[in-house]
């Protein structure tokens, strides 16, 4: 049997849970780790490749123990191990919000019988809605070089792999690109529609791009149930927080779209 085939089995067919709680912690807290860098960086156009991290007031390395996430902040008490200036709660922060939300879309997958290689689809799902729902909100735009990403990386993913409820690789492929094309021209037309009416810019192209995005990951129904659910979201949180946080108007879509596709995937998975 090769990876590929194990791909393909259910994961409660090859882990059992506790194993599954355990590693999908660690590895979702080190993805956390990485997408920190991600929400850093991306906007200010400097690259993700990880360079050695250096502690930003005394210059010294950083060493590879103290970079192991959430144990490492732990242990140096949230103070640099040279010259005690302490660190940004934010890098924990980020470790345990994306440890915790790997490991809850891993559970459901594991109980609901779906296959290994949805754990795949999941690091797709949050390595574009996590760095986009903080960089919706501090910069105001969805960066293109993680909306295509998203898009691509959704595609390829369908293609691989056979994704329920597709019977082939082809169909698996079709769906995607029903669900791609769906997002794009879905909200392109209600943005161009809204415009018209409102006479300003309701949504921007960044939104439209995510829709692409969700719409490759997920499929057709996957896109429709986030647009729907996004919207009641942000409507919600505009009418509940407005007064504190959307003052000049600008609601951060795909901050609540992020939370929306997450959701989505949760019952995506039950497969009802
Ligand atoms: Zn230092």
């Amino acid at each position: 049997m090769n990876i590929y085939d194990i791909l393909c089995m259910p994961l409660q067919e090859v882990v059992p849970l506790g194993i599954t709680v355990v590693f999908s912690f660690i590895f979702g807290s080190c993805l956390g780790s990485f997408l920190n860098v991600c929400i850093w960086r991306i906007p200010l156009g400097e690259s993700v490749v990880i360079v050695p991290s250096h502690c930003p007031k005394c210059n010294h390395k950083i060493r590879w123990f103290d970079n192991v996430p959430v144990i490492g902040f732990l242990a140096l008490g949230g103070k640099c191990r040279d010259c005690k200036a302490p660190i940004s709660p934010r890098y924990i922060i980020m470790e345990l919000l994306v440890g915790a939300l790997f490991t809850l879309q891993a559970v459901n997958i594991w109980h609901n019988g779906v296959e290994v290689h949805a754990l795949i689809a999941v690091i797709i799902l949050l390595s574009v809605a996590v760095p986009c729902a903080f960089i919706d909100v501090e910069h105001r735009k969805l960066p293109d070089k993680l909306t295509y990403f998203g898009m691509i990386s959704g595609v390829l993913y369908n293609w691989v792999f056979i994704v329920h409820p597709a019977k082939s690789h082809p169909d698996s492929l079709l769906l995607s690109l029903i669900g791609l094309a769906a997002g794009l021209i879905g909200l392109g037309v209600f943005a161009g529609i809204t415009g018209k009416l409102m006479k300003k810019r309701t949504l921007g192209a960044g939104d439209v791009k995510y829709a692409g995005f969700v719409g490759a990951l997920t499929g057709l129904p996957g896109v429709l149930v986030t647009l729907l659910l996004g919207s009641i979201l942000a409507i919600a949180g505009y009418l509940l927080l407005r007064k504190k946080y959307f003052k000049d108007g600008y609601v951060p879509f795909g901050t609540f779209l992020g939370i929306a596709v997450y959701i989505t995937y949760m019952l995506l998975w039950t497969r009802i």
